[in-house]
């Protein structure tokens, strides 16, 4: 199907807010991958909290079981106790002790690696079916720990993204997926990712973005539309 102008463009917008990211921050680095189960875990914990309480509790987690198995099978408040730093915890545990049950019922065993032999948008089906893995989860896993093509849209990029005018500001998080995963290349995704998500903590933030130091001004309608000038 031959590609709208109006598509053209945005793809084109979305080129050029990759390359001034990219000269704002450079290539950016995830922490070591994990495997498919551990990062799954390790995104449950990351939600509505920073990458150091996610980390922290993933570790604690890790110490205090010596294997999913024994998470799964734990007293519910020794893991609410494991995981604490996260934030949470009593919504956490019970969500992480569920999709450990239902992965064992689905696979017979908690090992996710079959993922890795299966395309990108079947490895997201899959990892969506489970209560608890929306589709920043499920994109989180298949990007970094299976080295597959998705774009994982959280808070700030949905924010973001809206405000730059590369999706319509109706556009839910959910929908956003699909939408930015069509505008970059699948080679950029991670980056791209990781260095909006950057600028958005830095400098576009939820109450108070700081236009005037923004990089993306050129190429943002929220920007034009409040004239800063
Ligand atoms: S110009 Fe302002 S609204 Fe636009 S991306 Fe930058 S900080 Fe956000």
């Amino acid at each position: 199907m031959q590609e709208q102008p109006v598509e053209r463009t945005k793809k084109v917008l979305a080129q050029r807010i990759r390359q001034k990211l990219y000269e704002r921050y450079g290539e950016p680095r995830w922490r070591q991958p994990l495997p498919p189960l551990d990062e799954l875990i390790s995104t449950i914990l990351s939600q509505n909290t920073n990458d150091g309480n996610r980390d922290r509790a993933f570790e604690a987690l890790r110490q205090r079981f010596p294997t999913w198995e024994a998470v799964r099978d734990a007293p519910l408040e020794a893991v609410i106790e494991a995981i604490r730093p996260a934030g949470l915890a009593p919504q956490k545990a019970p969500r992480i002790q569920a999709v450990l049950r239902a992965i064992t019922e689905q696979c017979g065993e908690l090992n996710l690696d079959f993922l890795k032999s299966l395309e990108a948008s079947e490895a997201l089906r899959w990892l969506r079916q489970f209560k608890g893995v929306g589709p920043k989860t499920a994109a989180i896993v298949v990007l970094f720990s299976l080295n597959k093509p998705a774009f994982p849209v959280d808070t700030h990029i949905h924010r973001v993204t809206r405000r730059l005018g590369l999706i319509p500001t109706s556009t839910s998080a959910e929908q956003a997926h699909d939408q930015l995963a069509e505008l970059f290349e699948p080679s950029d995704y991670a980056a791209v990712h990781l260095n909006i998500i950057q600028l958005g903590r830095e400098i576009c933030q939820s109450r108070k973005p700081k236009c005037p130091i923004c990089p993306l001004q050129e190429e943002c309608a929220y920007y034009r539309r409040e004239d800063f000038q």
